[in-house]
């Protein structure tokens, strides 16, 4: 069956020839193999009789005709066309050869008529023109027939079979009721399927139809289709509303880059771009048709969600810019500079360097012109650096009169000259308030990758290095044991801040005692307890404190203490000895130094001769005159003054005259020698001689031993202060012992237990 419905190719689904349709050539096959098997059949049938009766041309003929059949029917398929007309040809010839071989005219006549099937045939195998012209030629053997013309007449030819009326009306019967009704009966079939083909696209279309309705046309989103070319072949009804279209598309030639200029037509398969269109934003979906050469364009209003997004751009690029600009100068930042830093670390390899610059006096000008007012020294400084010197890049406002910037390519040795001339514009005049204000610039320089590999640490460091920098020392490079060191007194510094704030620091008092031990006076000693640190030692924190400049506030907290002290131990029947306090540098400076103290004072009903002031010898030098004048004043208040440390640095006993002093304490450093060396016990007398000239009494600091004290006192020394008597001991102690033993501290009662 499958062999079958192959051969004569019964199926249309799969075009065998694709110029040709299928069913033609199988009704060629079926016209051929069914006019070969009648050939066949009439050739077996008359061959042993036509070859008894010697009539070779009746076997010719039917071999003739079998053998041309066949061949055909081989060749049906590739050949079609030659196919079909041979067939046709085949046909005329063989009514042909019936009537000039057949004796019996009538029966020739029958015979001729087979040419009368050749427009039927021609119709089906191909089409109306060869029908019509073969409907014309048989107009011939219609008058041959008409008027009984035999042919046979003129051939030698007057015999036939004795059964040629058989064969010839079979022949006649069987090609008209079976080879071609099975050829017309095939082309119907086909004719039938095409029906049934065209009527399942129409539901296919009519289903399309109504998608395009629903999806297109009556979409509430606005849809055009645009061919190849970009023309509007289509629109539904929103987007005629929305783009402004004529109605009648297909009457003009409407491009959609003249509708929608901005639109990108690319010939990706489905794309998204947002359009700004007639005071709207249309997010534009852009889908190929993939079958045709059709996009279709659909219209998404995203108004409200573009103006959300411009409204957070706009915040964003208003944080960004807060972000990267200091709020009161309006100057790029530290985030903006180390995110450019960083940046220039991805991109630049060779490594720079970055200094931070800032005015020495900065802390001053912000006390004395407030900070808002200092700040046009900071923006002037900034303007010179970018516009009048050629070398600083990215220059930003990194901190309180701080300003960092960059410079790149440089050895060091490029450095320090560029430095200087980057400090002279610097210094320059600066205008502040209207006054012209000169200001000497420090700088502190950090290496891009030496000193840090990122931003934040380089322009920490280079921060670091410009806290170390000073008048001698302009320019400093970050060091990073000078910066070790450095942090760890700024954490102190910061801790001591604290306790100061929280009054964590305590007073001890160490006496100050006759050779025999009677105690005739106190010294008061600061002692840090830190709950982070332990017990800090005053030879640490007192520096940090004078340095980070504390220590008048640790002053005013001991004078306090001292006062508060003296007031309990009055009160508690106490003989008061007076009470020496140890005054720096910076307080002796400092202009309320004497009303602060006196406030103290008349806060607990401390006398002035209850304190004794003890400065260092470098404190009077400082500011000689303003010195001399101070200490003459708190002298006529009725204070003591101590020359403490005396023996330490060049000390100066000639210079001392021209000050007011009552005591001067030899320091530690010259007792512990008078027992070992001669020398030294000659320059201490000479100094102990001179001081009873001057009328100054002489204390012998930090003496240790019975032969030290012995010695000094031999000498004619007559105050004491040291281990050997006692240590410096809290209040409370003090309290217990002068309680028990008096206001004498002999060698073995030193450490008596509160
Ligand atoms: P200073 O004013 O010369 O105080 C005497 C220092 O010598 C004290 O050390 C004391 O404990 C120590 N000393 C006394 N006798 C002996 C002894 O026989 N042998 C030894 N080895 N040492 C003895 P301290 O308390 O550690 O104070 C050190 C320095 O810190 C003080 O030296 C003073 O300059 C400063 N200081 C202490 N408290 C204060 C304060 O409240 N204000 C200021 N401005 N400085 C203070
Ligand atoms: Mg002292
Ligand atoms: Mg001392």
């Amino acid at each position: 069956m499958s062999f079958l419905n192959d051969f004569f190719l019964l199926s249309d689904d799969n075009n065998a020839n694709e110029l040709i349709d299928n069913w033609r050539i199988s009704a060629l096959r079926i016209i051929l193999s069914s006019g070969l098997l009648l050939c066949l059949a009439i050739t077996f049938d008359t061959f042993s009789s036509a070859f008894q009766l010697n009539y070779l041309w009746v076997i010719a003929n039917t071999l003739g005709f079998t053998s041309i059949l066949f061949l055909l029917l081989l060749a049906s398929k590739r050949f079609y066309h030659a196919c079909a007309h041979l067939l046709l040809v085949a046909i005329v010839l063989a009514s042909f050869v019936m009537n000039l071989t057949l004796t019996d005219l009538t029966l020739a006549k029958i015979g001729s008529m087979l040419i009368f099937v050749c427009p039927a045939i021609a119709l089906i195998l191909l089409g109306r023109r060869v029908a019509i012209c073969y409907a014309l030629l048989n107009i011939a053997p219609f008058y041959i027939i008409l008027h009984d013309i035999n042919l046979s007449q003129y051939t030698n030819i007057n015999k036939q079979l004795p059964d040629a009326s058989w064969y010839i009306t079979g022949v006649v019967f069987l090609f008209f009721n079976i080879c071609v009704p099975l050829a017309v009966a095939r082309t119907i079939v086909a004719a039938k399927r095409l029906n049934e083909a065209t009527l399942n696209s129409n539901a296919y279309l009519k289903s399309k139809n109504e998608l395009y309705h629903t999806f297109f046309a009556e979409s509430t989103t606005p849809k055009i289709i645009v061919d190849d070319m970009g023309k509007i072949t289509d629109a539904n009804q929103q987007a005629i509303d929305l783009l402004k279209l004529p109605k009648t598309l297909n009457s003009e030639t409407l491009l959609l880059s003249s509708v929608m200029p901005n639109l990108k037509t690319c010939d990706a398969a489905k794309q998204e771009q947002i359009l700004h269109f007639n005071n709207t934003y249309q997010r534009v979906v852009h889908q190929q048709l993939t079958d045709a050469n059709f996009c279709v364009y659909e219209f998404h209003d995203c108004s409200a969600e573009q103006s959300i997004k411009a409204n957070l751009a706009a915040m964003e690029q208003e944080n960004r810019r807060l972000r990267y600009r200091d709020a009161q100068t309006q100057l790029p930042n530290r985030d903006w500079f180390e995110l450019q830093c960083d940046r220039l670390i991805a991109k630049y390899r060779k490594g720079f360097y970055v200094v931070v610059a800032q005015s020495a006096n900065n802390d001053y000008l912000n006390i004395k012109f407030g900070n808002h007012n200092s700040q046009t020294i900071t923006k002037t400084a900034f303007k010179r650096l970018r516009n009048d010197i050629e070398g600083p890049l990215l220059c930003a406002h990194i901190g309180p009169g701080k300003i960092a910037f960059i410079l790149g390519s440089l050895n060091e040795t490029d450095l320090y000259s560029a430095l200087p001339k980057i400090k002279h514009i610097l210094d320059e005049d600066y205008n502040l308030l209207g006054v012209k204000s000169s200001q000497s610039f420090l700088f502190g320089i950090a290496h891009c990758p030496e000193h840090g590999d990122a931003s934040g640490k380089v322009v920490a460091h280079a921060i670091e290095a410009l806290k170390l920098a000073n008048t001698h020392d302009v320019f400093s490079l970050y060091d990073q044991t000078n910066s070790q060191s450095f942090l760890e007194k700024y954490e102190i510094s910061m801790l001591l801040d604290e306790a100061l704030q929280q009054g964590e620091l305590t007073v001890h008092y160490q006496p100050k005692v006759t050779a025999s031990g009677q105690c005739i006076g106190l010294e008061a000693l600061a002692r840090w307890n830190s709950p982070i640190l332990g017990t800090v030692s005053p030879a640490v924190f007192i520096p940090i404190a004078e340095e980070y400049r504390m220590i008048s506030r640790l002053t005013d907290l001991v004078v306090q203490k001292v006062c508060s002290q003296i007031n309990q131990w009055t009160q508690q029947g106490l003989n008061c000895v007076p009470v020496a306090i140890n005054i720096s540098l910076i307080d002796f400076s400092q202009t309320d130094f004497m009303s602060k103290l006196v406030k103290h004072l008349a806060d607990f009903t401390v006398s002035p001769k209850q304190i004794e002031l003890e400065l260092t010898e470098t404190s009077l030098e400082a500011n000689q005159a303003h010195s001399l004048i101070l200490m003459k004043t708190l002298q006529s208040w009725g204070f003591t003054i101590s020359v403490d440390d005396f023996g330490v640095g060049y000390s100066n006993i000639a210079r001392l005259a021209d000050y007011p002093i009552n005591k001067l304490k030899l320091d530690r450093s010259l007792i512990s020698q008078v027992t070992t060396s001669a020398r030294q016990q000659s320059l201490v007398r000479a100094i102990h001689n001179m001081c009873e000239e001057l009328s100054i009494k002489c204390v012998s600091e930090g003496v240790e031993t019975a032969e030290q004290v012995k010695i000094m006192a031999d000498m004619g020394c007559k105050e004491f202060q040291g281990f050997y008597f006692s240590k410096p001991i809290t209040p409370k102690q003090f309290f217990a012992h002068v309680s028990q033993k008096g206001l004498v501290f002999e060698h073995q009662d030193t450490l008596i237990k509160a």
